[in-house]
């Protein structure tokens, strides 16, 4: 036919191939969750297109997916009446990975099948996962609005190269056929496909149908030759719509991974029915890891925005600052428009007001994981500690609310590990003390090994020891904690307030009077270099040290500002 074109995969994609399927053996019924989880999305896509244009339904709004078999043909079927794809989205989707740092992602892969499969598992296989299963794969797709002699056929072995051609193709959506691979018949077969429909995509909102098994007396399957019944396999109701008892913990897991793309199960979640001046449902997670791609600019964040159950958007920013750009999922308003756009989320006292409550509900989800559950805190912190840092700076009003949720090294933590937090601090403090002290460092080993620590070793007074790029920047906005103030002891003249006894400050006095001609002659000699040499009484061990004025910048911040050329 003249319009079949062979076309190879952008070798990422070839790459992506390769890895996935000797990696993700242990785990091959995935494949389905992904193909269902694409057919949803078609769905959503597909409802959200015909608020504004009706027609697209074509007279046929009932969405569904439905997965049957071929056991003597060995293959099994996902299809699905979503919004479909034209010759050219065909071309684009299924050749190529549209992921931003997809090739940083594929050099950081090891070769060792266990950790690369973690790591794809981050990165999402999606449609790709078919080939785990399948050495032949035919997708039949028709856009919504193009009429039927527009359909597509794409096809590939998994290998080098795929085939596209224009067919007909009367019903609109996608049909993907999987031609199953020695050794992995079993996948056509009523009871697994229906059991992992359930296991992994029960919480989908849509119905998932299955032809309705027939048996004869004998317990014979029926001829083939009737059309079948369907039935639905799944609950098929948007998940955050159901009460809360009736989730269990996989529901909200296998959900999690639906919307976020992710493998790997989440630490927490908080579901909320809000009623009242303002209706809506959130349903919020903090994810076990930190993507691929956090700290880059144009990574995907967000929420997934519903209107009143109906899919808007992806990547709804406006509902969350940007330290918590890590929280993944769901918002359902029933105050918004149908039509909302980006533009029209950007302001309004509807949105501030959500992103002021959405805001309060992380840090309490956050919070309430660091009370019940302080090994999966430490995971938190270790994967997105550093991007919550910023949250002082970015919401200072909800600063004492983030300050609770940092954890510091310090010099009665363990090394350089990032486990003491303010109140643990503030429990253990000396008798007479009353402020929260700190160090700032280029690296543990330095901050720990300072001089500036020895009057507090003495005294056994912990310190905080901050050593992260950050920490300088997040410490100009902590000034306070629970009505205790923070002092740099790196700085000016450090006063210990009760924590000296008065014999302390009468020898320290002595000392000073004894050796200010000391102290002037240094002055003398060090002239321009120093603005002031004094008597010290932080030093026990060390002969002297160097010390930043109360007002100065600290030395990350002036290392900061020569780097950028200020
Ligand atoms: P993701 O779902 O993360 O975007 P996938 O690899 O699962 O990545 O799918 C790639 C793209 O292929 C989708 O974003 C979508 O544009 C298209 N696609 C896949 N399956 C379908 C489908 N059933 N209907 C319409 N488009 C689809
Ligand atoms: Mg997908």
């Amino acid at each position: 036919e003249s319009s079949t074109q062979t076309l190879g995969f952008q070798t990422e994609v070839k790459q992506l191939l390769q890895l996935m399927i000797h990696s993700l053996y242990s785990n091959k019924e995935i494949f389905l969750r992904e193909l269902v989880s694409n057919a949803a999305d078609a769905a959503d896509k597909l409802r959200f297109e015909a608020l504004t244009d009706a027609a697209l339904l074509e007279g046929d709004g009932e969405l569904a997916v439905r997965v049957y078999f071929d056991k003597d043909a060995r293959t099994v079927t996902i299809e699905d009446n979503g919004i479909g794809m034209s010759r050219e989205e065909a071309i684009a989707h299924l050749g190529t990975i549209a992921k931003s740092g997809t090739g940083e992602f594929l050099g950081k892969l090891s070769g060792d099948a266990r950790k690369d499969s973690n790591l794809i598992g981050q990165f999402g296989v999606g449609f790709y996962s078919a080939f785990i299963v399948a050495d032949q794969v035919d997708v039949y797709s028709r856009r919504a609005s193009l009429p039927a002699d527009q359909g597509v056929r794409w096809s590939s072995r998994g290998e080098g190269e795929f085939e596209i051609a224009t067919v007909e193709k009367p019903a609109r959506g996608t049909r993907i056929v999987l031609h199953l691979k020695d050794g992995e018949e079993s996948f056509a077969d009523s009871w697994t496909l229906r059991s992992i429909i359930k296991k992994y995509s029960d919480h989908i909102g849509l119905p998932i149908q299955m032809p309705v098994e027939k048996h004869t007396a004998e317990g014979e399957s029926e001829a083939a030759d009737a059309a079948p019944q369907w039935e639905t396999v799944n609950k098929a109701n948007a998940l955050w719509t159901r009460a809360k008892g009736d989730i269990s913990a996989e529901d909200y897991n296998e959900f999690y991974k639906h919307i976020a793309h992710d493998y790997s199960d989440p630490l927490a979640h908080s579901h909320n029915k809000v009623e009242g001046k303002l209706e809506y449902t959130s349903l919020l997670y903090v994810p076990g890891r930190a993507p691929y791609d956090l700290y880059q600019r144009e990574a995907p964040k967000g929420l997934k925005l519903y209107v009143q159950r109906v899919f808007i958007m992806d990547q709804a920013e406006q509902f969350l600052p940007l330290y918590l750009r890590f929280i993944k999922g769901v918002v359902d308003s029933n105050d918004l428009a149908l039509n909302v756009s980006r533009e029209i989320l950007q302001t309004g006292p509807v949105i501030d007001s959500m992103k002021s409550a959405l805001t309060k509900r992380s840090l309490d989800m956050l919070d309430k994981l660091a009370a019940d559950k302080p090994d999966d805190y430490a995971t938190f912190w270790k994967e997105f500690g550093q991007v919550l840092k910023e949250g002082p700076a970015e919401d200072y009003g909800n600063r004492e609310k983030i300050a609770g949720l940092l954890r510091f090294a310090s010099t009665k933590g363990e090394g350089d590990t990032q486990n003491v937090s303010l109140a643990d601090y503030i429990g253990r403090m000396a008798e007479g003390q009353d402020k929260i002290y700190y160090l700032t460092g280029e690296t543990h080993l330095q901050a720990a090994n300072s001089p500036h620590l020895e009057v507090f070793a003495k005294k056994g007074i912990e310190v905080l020891l901050l050593t992260d790029r950050i920490d300088e920047w997040l410490m100009g906005y902590l000034t306070e904690f629970d009505g205790k103030s923070f002092v740099d002891i790196a700085r000016g003249d450090l006063d210990l307030g009760k924590l000296e006894s008065e014999e302390d400050k009468k020898a320290a006095e002595e000392a000073a009077k004894d050796k200010q001609g000391l102290a002037k002659r240094l002055g003398e000699a060090l002239g321009q270099n120093v603005s002031e040499v004094r008597v010290s009484h932080r030093l026990t061990d060390s002969p002297a040290i160097l010390a930043l004025g109360a007002g100065d910048l600290g030395l990350q911040m002036r290392q900061i500002m020569e780097a950028s050329g200020q």
